[in-house]
């Protein structure tokens, strides 16, 4: 048994859907990396099991994928045949912990939950089981990374870390204020020396909405965000994303236009001026309404799982803010186009369903140079543009 000094209520709570799962992870062509434990157990207990890894180099190992559709070869009718045949035992640990993330800062050893899984969604963003506590789990990953920081103690960069949770958790504010806030006290961070970081984050989110100049919307920033889109699902190719592409297809019908893959570029028709208005038109204060806890939650996730500001996707604390900024903006311009042209308000279960397919692409890009340089290039990355881009 192993101690864990944070654990997410929802890991607590998650029992996977199997069979029944709208969006099974054993089917999206993900690399599952096998740790070597896994091989070495495999060559003595299971040696039937070692045609279904594959090296990748000499110190990198993946679970086997069919090349027609992507899916571990151990896949049987929706559910993983290992974990039948073998229990979860014989599961390397990023099968065994998915969508379970262990992470340490210091000593201490965290356990939350990814959003890139339909049921960890629902318990994160509908049940709100963010609140964490000690526990003792069987199995801890093979290896465990440390991301505190030479500077702090654990105690501190845990605190520190915390400070931006509670922010999120007793704020009224909006998703988008709250990482335009976010932004802005991190900024503020990023002039002191690190030690005074756990004292000095609450003062800065305190301070953080003076510190947030006036937006700077951009006309086409609807395009730029599909174009942004478009041009890393083509550069993450190989990636079978069915929802994905049917969520692209919605937002460029709704924005009159066509995708050219190749190049990757947009086609405007004469209708695209007018149909960018209607986009931004349709989501309006119902809308808001019913996205903004949901909103608020996914951003609680998303400082959750990366243990903010201590890693993420981005190489800069500020980079992984920004990266919050344009996901988030890219979920509403999602669910905006649902709502062009209908007279049915927007559902919990399809803002449910859009950040799930969202989160399944984005959170498991390899690397941010690319997301950011594309970032960089519309702007995104001051914040006066990010404002603008979140509509706020
Ligand atoms: S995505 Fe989540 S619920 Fe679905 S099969 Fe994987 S772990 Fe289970």
């Amino acid at each position: 048994m192993a101690a864990i000094s944070h654990q997410q209520k929802a890991v607590k709570l998650f029992e996977c859907l199997g069979d029944k799962c709208p969006d099974t992870c054993c089917g999206v062509g993900w690399q599952m990396r096998v740790d070597d434990n896994t091989i070495a157990r495999y060559q003595r207990q299971w040696p039937e099991l070692l045609n279904a890894i594959e090296k990748v180099d000499e110190t990198h190992h993946v679970m086997c994928k069919s090349a027609e559709t992507g899916a571990c070869t151990k896949l049987e009718n929706g559910l993983c045949s290992i974990h039948i045949k073998y229990g979860a035992e014989a599961l390397g640990d990023a099968c065994y912990f998915y969508p379970r993330s262990a992470r340490r800062l210091g000593e201490k050893t965290i356990l939350t939950g990814a959003i890139s899984c339909p049921e960890m969604l629902r318990l994160l963003l509908v049940e709100n089981a963010f609140e964490t506590g000690s526990d003792t789990v069987e199995r801890l990953p093979q290896s465990v990374q440390d991301y505190c920081p030479a500077e702090l103690s654990s105690d501190q960069a845990w605190q520190t870390h915390q400070s931006f949770c509670d922010f999120v958790t007793h704020s009224e504010l909006s998703g988008e204020w709250l990482i335009l806030n976010i932004l802005a006290a991190t900024q503020g961070l990023a002039t002191i020396n690190v030690p005074q970081w756990d004292q000095a984050a609450p003062f800065y989110l305190r301070m953080a909405a003076g510190r947030i100049p006036e937006t700077q919307p951009v006309a086409s920033d609807s395009l730029n965000l599909l174009l942004s889109l478009v041009a890393l699902l083509k550069m993450s190719d190989g990636l079978p994303a069915p929802q994905l592409r049917q969520l692209i297809a919605r937002i460029s019908s709704a924005l009159q236009l066509e995708i050219d893959w190749e190049a990757p570029a947009l086609r405007h028709s004469q209708h695209t001026a007018v149909a960018i208005t209607a986009v931004q038109e349709a989501w309006d204060d119902h809308a808001q309404l019913i996205a903004a806890p949901i909103f608020r939650r996914w951003l609680h996730a998303q400082l959750a799982s990366s243990l903010f500001p201590f890693s993420g996707f981005g190489h800069t604390e500020e980079q992984r803010v920004v990266v919050f900024g344009v996901r988030l903006a890219t979920l509403k311009l999602a669910l905006a186009s649902r709502l062009v042209g209908r007279g049915t308000p927007l559902t919990v279960e399809e803002i449910l369903e859009d950040a799930q397919t969202l989160a399944r692409f984005m959170d498991h890009l390899a690397d941010p140079t690319m997301s950011l340089n594309i970032y960089q290039d519309f702007g995104w990355t001051r914040i006066a543009r990010l404002r603008g881009l979140l509509g706020v």
